[in-house]
């Protein structure tokens, strides 16, 4: 093993895999998969990438196995709810979005925490759950299980369920409504608390700057508009998470102004309609592609 290289853990197959590859393609490293499938190497970077179960990811960084990893919240959460450490989270990623919800039979009737007193709840969840119990002051059985989560009301097995939640079709189909959330997570970039080469610390912290740059030039986006001179107060007010606008002459005109801006929140059409009732007229909204 080289130790000059970057050691990133990412999950192998499963709902973070190819965001997790795809985040880093943006970021500017090109990926070479080795013969195996468990690994890819960066051609243009000391880095190497190690393909795992997403459940052994933080075990390897905290570990120093690996220097970084990517995982869902929710994992490295259940880790330190357990009293894990070695590792701590970086930075959010902004997808995997999920929510860890406690959820019951569509019959039952729910009335908060206290509704929960008594029951058995299953869940591969069982730290997290623990905590949540006991800060709201609720004594119930927690039945682990390793999945399938879903089916144990139905098989008597528990009398609740707390499971990650997307969208909650997986719910709906098994006759399940989410009551409460007790956590929510998405994809998150953790690295180990061990201090690292001078030459790896260096190659992370250009990744970790290159991430954040990915992850703002997603929802930010370059808009162009022209407007009254009179309104440009009105303007910079309505546009979301942008500095000071530019502000360009246009020929001929000596009332209106060519306004260009940066916007590093999302622009909905709620905002291009504020933008045109403030005066403004040919409004374009266009993507960033990088951002530093
Ligand atoms: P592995 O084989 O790596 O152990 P897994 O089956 O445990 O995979 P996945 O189902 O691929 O894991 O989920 C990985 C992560 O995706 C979860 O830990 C969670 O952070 C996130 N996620 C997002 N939406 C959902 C969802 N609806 N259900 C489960 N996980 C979700
Ligand atoms: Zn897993």
């Amino acid at each position: 093993m080289n130790s000059q290289r970057l050691h990133i853990a990412i999950q192998k197959s499963g709902r973070l895999a190819e965001r997790s590859l795809e985040l880093i393609g943006s970021a500017g490293y090109r990926l070479t998969k080795s013969a195996s499938d468990l690994a890819y190497s960066a051609e243009n970077a000391p880095i190497d990438l190690w393909c795992l179960r997403d459940d052994d990811i933080p075990t390897f960084v905290a570990d120093g196995v690996a220097d970084l990893g990517i995982v869902g919240r929710n994992v490295l959460a259940e880790r330190a709810a357990g009293g894990g450490n070695g590792l701590h989270e970086v930075m959010a990623l902004g997808f995997g979005r999920c929510r860890l919800s406690i959820a019951t039979p569509a019959g039952f009737d729910y009335r908060g925490p206290q509704s929960l007193q008594g029951l058995r709840i299953a869940t591969t969840y069982p730290n997290l759950l623990a905590r949540y119990l006991a800060e709201a002051g609720i004594e119930a059985s927690i039945v682990t299980m390793r999945g399938a989560v879903e089916v144990a009301p139905r098989l008597k097995l528990a009398d609740a369920i707390c499971d990650l939640v997307s969208t909650g079709a997986t719910l709906e189909a098994n006759g399940l409504v989410a009551q409460t959330t007790i956590l929510e997570s998405e994809a998150v970039l953790v690295r180990s608390t061990r201090k690292l080469d001078a030459g790896v610390e260096r190659v992370a912290e250009i990744l970790e700057s290159r991430f954040r740059g990915v992850a703002a030039s997603q929802d930010a986006k370059y808009v162009m508009m022209n407007a009254p001179r009179s309104a440009l107060a009105r303007i910079a007010e309505i546009l979301p998470g942008a500095g000071a606008p530019t502000v360009l002459a246009l020929a001929g005109r000596d009332d209106l102004v060519a306004v260009h801006a940066v916007c590093q929140e999302s622009v909905f059409w709620e905002t291009l309609e504020a933008l045109k009732e403030a005066g403004a007229s040919a409004i374009l909204v266009l993507p960033i592609e990088k951002m530093m």
